[in-house]
């Protein structure tokens, strides 16, 4: 079989779009009109996709606030907050940059999503001619909705975590339900784990363990031949061009990542200086057999925070390369993170977000031109 390769979930919005959010935000339009905009630039995501010759095909997930945020509010801003929540809570992330991403905080129970990803799989499946995926958030991000420190009245921790794994559950097998054929779990808090930055408390607590074993806690309810097509997804951030835990060592995530029991893991590797550990790594800690179902690595061959576009020749010798330590019948193609997470990013090293846009596709083109030279030249 050819090399497998596939997105992982966002395309940068439009500036017309980001305008339509702020301005929902300000007040100036209400949800239908933003939504409008949101379907326009959707379909003209999936159209684009389709044309790059990609397996599935996304949104670009034009309609949701973030990748982390989508269930729970409409904009990043706090328009439409779900129950339960204040805009006030912890720190997500810390970026290289500068920048920080703020997570609302619970402040009751119960917890529910307004908003499940497979709103968004119905949608697209009535545009796309081929597969789609959906992107979901884990468990593990949306646990830092709740307080780092002691309980809340009423509705104890024990109680949030229950809640929210039935959610999350909710979320992937919904998105199956509406014709997802893929759908993979954003985890880019897992390298941020070990980051250790004391003016982010979180970040200080060792939680990765944690992390997965709440993940598996959702992940081993599905059936081997459903977490076969149920992916992770590890990168150290990409927002507004920059990253929050590149300079975590990479092996204090991948040694315990694939402890996960999901059938495919979409891991950043092309931004990292030493692609070769990388490869290393995944082809000794990832498995054959977890629980079931063999572990595809999908190398990220692609840099969404570098306007550069890399060569299709680029991408073939980065897969041949891989393929020397991780089996060539678990190996896949993917790009190091989705090319905007967060629905308000400026794209500053690309110029402007509709450049980068266009950008986001010649690359997307290369990955997959590149993948099936990579397979011709390993005889797969
Ligand atoms: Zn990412």
């Amino acid at each position: 079989m050819p090399i497998p390769t596939e997105l992982v979930g966002s395309l940068p919005r439009p500036m017309k779009l980001q305008e339509a959010y702020q301005a929902l935000d300000d007040g100036k339009i209400d949800f239908a009109e933003l939504q409008k905009e949101q379907d326009a630039a959707a379909e003209d995501s999936i159209r684009r996709l389709e044309q790059t010759g990609e397996t599935y095909v996304t949104d670009g997930e034009q309609r949701e606030s973030s990748f982390a945020t989508y269930p729970i509010t409409d904009t990043l801003a706090g328009t439409g907050l779900a129950d339960n929540l204040a805009g006030d809570g912890q720190f997500f992330a810390i970026f290289d940059d500068g920048h920080h991403r703020q997570l609302p905080r619970l402040t009751g129970g119960p917890f529910r999503y307004k908003t499940f990803a497979s709103e968004f799989v119905e949608k697209n499946k009535a545009i796309a001619s081929g597969p789609v995926k959906q992107a979901v958030i884990a468990p593990s991000m949306l646990m830092l909705l709740y307080p780092l420190e002691g309980e809340i009245e009423g509705y104890s921790r024990q109680q949030f975590l229950d809640d929210l794994c039935d959610e999350v559950e909710k979320d992937i097998r919904q998105c199956f339900a509406a014709g997802a054929e893929r759908v993979s779990i954003d985890f880019t808090e897992g390298r941020l784990a070990n980051k250790n930055d004391s003016r982010n408390p979180w970040t200080n607590k060792d939680m990765l363990q944690e992390f997965i074993d709440l993940n598996n806690r959702v992940i081993d309810r599905f059936s081997p031949e459903e977490r076969k097509n149920i992916g992770i997804h590890t990168c150290p951030g990409g927002d507004n061009d920059s990253v929050h835990s590149a300079d975590v060592p990479y092996e204090k995530l991948l040694s315990k990542m694939f402890q996960l029991n999901a059938g495919y893991f979409l891991i950043q590797c092309a931004s990292e200086q030493d692609k070769e550990t990388v490869y290393r790594l995944c082809g000794q800690y990832s498995r054959e057999d977890a629980n079931g179902v063999p572990q595809v690595c999908f190398i990220g061959v692609i840099n969404p925070l570098n306007p550069e576009v890399e060569t299709a020749e680029q991408v073939r010798d980065a897969l041949v390369a891989a393929s020397k330590h991780i089996p060539v019948e678990r190996l896949g193609a993917t790009d190091d993170c989705g090319f905007s997470p967060f629905s308000r990013d400026e794209k500053p090293k690309h110029g402007s977000p509709d450049f980068a846009r266009d950008v986001a596709m010649q690359k997307i083109t290369a990955r997959v031109e590149g993948a099936k030279m990579a397979s011709q030249e390993l005889g797969v």
